[in-house]
Parts: structure tokens; C-alpha cells; sequence
């Protein structure tokens, strides 16, 4: 079985976000082959909820709080998101570490509080243009996964990794896929140093510029259990073919 997580971002807006759910809700995965979760934005999550619940496609949250309650204006806990019914929650995406500057403690703290409710965080780590060219990936990834799991009880909710190297991310659908080769040696790294803190298998998912056309490049390994997907996941065209293609392996 093999994951296909569709990050919407901010791309679709409320309307736009219960059109393409509702699209989804019509077409019908084998969920003995691809695992399909959606990662609207926090209006539209309960809607996309309930125009899925009849289907296997999750629902999973872009962010969260670390505190699950209280005076933090503009923001939502983890435990909001488990009463609406997700059940995997994207902790540490580089756009929020480099865009609204969330840090490795931050991004820990995040993955408690997913933890504490129940649900299944989603950690995503990667390396930035300046570390590749600074010869730097293996120590941002050694690095990242230190700070997130040094001692983390997991529970029994289980953990995905997602390696999305931060100069791979498209933006509105352009952008530069990683070497599905240096992917597979990313993962291999992520795969020896996770070992070191935790004792359950944690699938690994790669994301960055993920298509139809280049997914099975990357499935082809087997290091890769799935993919994040991001621009490819807005249009019920593009995301439905990646899936299908990814349901006949
Ligand atoms: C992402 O940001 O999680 C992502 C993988 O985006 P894209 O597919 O657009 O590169």
C-alpha cells in the first residue's frame, strides 16, 4: 500500500475546496493499494469532512498549536482538529519553517501536541538550495529529525515522515523534481538515523514537484512508501490521475 497525501495549501479557497472534494467523493480508490489523504484549509476541513466520510480519503490539517486551548488568537489546536474529525496533521512543512519561521522547537512541540490528541502527525523535513550547496543535507536532516524525535513518545498513533527537499517545492506548479536517486539516498539516510530514536517502522513519503508523470520514478524505490503532493493535488484532473497511476502498480 502506498500513500498519496494532496497538501491544498493555501491554493483553494472554500468554494474551490468542496468542489474538488465533492469531484473526489465520486471517483472510488482502492484503498488496499493507495492510502488518499487531503489537507484542506482549516475553513473548509469540516465541510471536506463531510462531503468524504462515505469514502477512504482522509482528512488531515496543514498545521496546528502546540496548546490546546486559550488565549492564542488566530490560532487552532490539535485537539480542534481531532473533534472535527482528521486524523493526520502536516507538522514542520518548510513553508512553515521558512515562511512564517517556525524552528526545530517549535516543530517538536507541534508533534506533541498532535501526539497528545491521538492523531498521526506528518513530520516534514528537507534541505534548503543554500545547505545542498553548502554540502549541508545530511546535517539539516540529522539535525531536523534530532530536535523532532530525541526521546518522543509516539503512543500507539504512529508517525509518517515526509523528506521534501525545500528547493524541489513548486510553486503554483513550477518547479525542479529531485533526482528520484537522490531521494532514494535522502531516504535511506532518514530510514539508518530514525532508527536511533524510535523502534516502529515510519513510512517515508517524498514531496517536492510530485506529478503523474514522474510519480512512480520515485515509488520505483523501495525507500519511497508515498508522496506529498502539492500543486498536483488542486485540480481533480492532475491529482486523480497521480492517484490512478499510483493504483495500478
Ligand atoms: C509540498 O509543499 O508539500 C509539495 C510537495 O508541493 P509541490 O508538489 O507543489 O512541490
Amino acid at each position: 500500500m502506498k500513500f498519496v497525501f494532496g497538501n491544498w495549501k493555501m491554493y483553494l479557497d472554500f468554494d474551490e475546496s468542496l468542489v474538488l472534494a465533492n469531484q473526489l467523493a465520486t471517483e472510488s480508490y482502492n484503498s488496499n493499494k493507495v492510502e488518499v489523504a487531503v489537507f484542506p484549509n482549516y475553513l473548509a476541513i469540516t465541510d471536506v469532512e463531510m462531503s468524504l466520510r462515505d469514502t477512504s480519503i482522509r482528512i488531515g490539517a496543514q498545521n496546528c498549536a502546540w496548546v490546546p486551548k486559550g488565549a492564542y488568537t488566530g490560532a487552532i489546536s490539535a485537539e480542534m482538529l481531532r473533534s472535527a474529525n482528521c486524523d493526520y496533521v502536516l507538522v514542520g512543512h518548510s513553508e512553515r519553517r521558512y515562511v512564517f519561521g517556525e524552528t526545530d522547537s517549535d516543530v517538536r512541540k507541534k508533534l506533541e501536541a498532535v501526539l497528545d490528541v491521538g492523531l498521526t502527525p506528518v513530520l516534514c523535513v528537507g534541505e534548503t538550495k543554500k545547505d545542498r550547496e553548502e554540502g549541508k543535507t545530511e546535517y539539516r536532516l540529522k539535525k531536523q529529525l534530532m530536535k523532532a524525535l530525541d526521546g518522543i513518545n509516539l503512543y500507539s498513533n504512529g508517525l509518517i515522515i515526509a523528506y521534501e527537499p525545500v528547493w524541489a517545492i513548486s510553486n503554483a506548479g513550477v518547479g525542479e523534481p529531485c533526482d528520484p536517486e537522490d531521494a532514494n539516498e535522502a531516504h535511506e539516510l532518514i530510514d539508518l538515523e530514525i532508527k536511533q530514536y524510535l523502534d516502529i517502522d515510519v513510512p517515508l513519503l517524498y514531496g517536492g514537484s510530485v506529478t503523474a508523470n514522474n510519480v512512480l520514478s520515485y515509488l520505483a524505490h523501495d525507500s519511497v512508501d508515498g508522496v506529498l503532493v502539492g500543486s498536483a493535488a488542486r485540480k481533480i484532473e492532475t491529482f486523480s490521475n497521480l492517484i490512478r497511476t499510483v493504483e495500478s502498480m
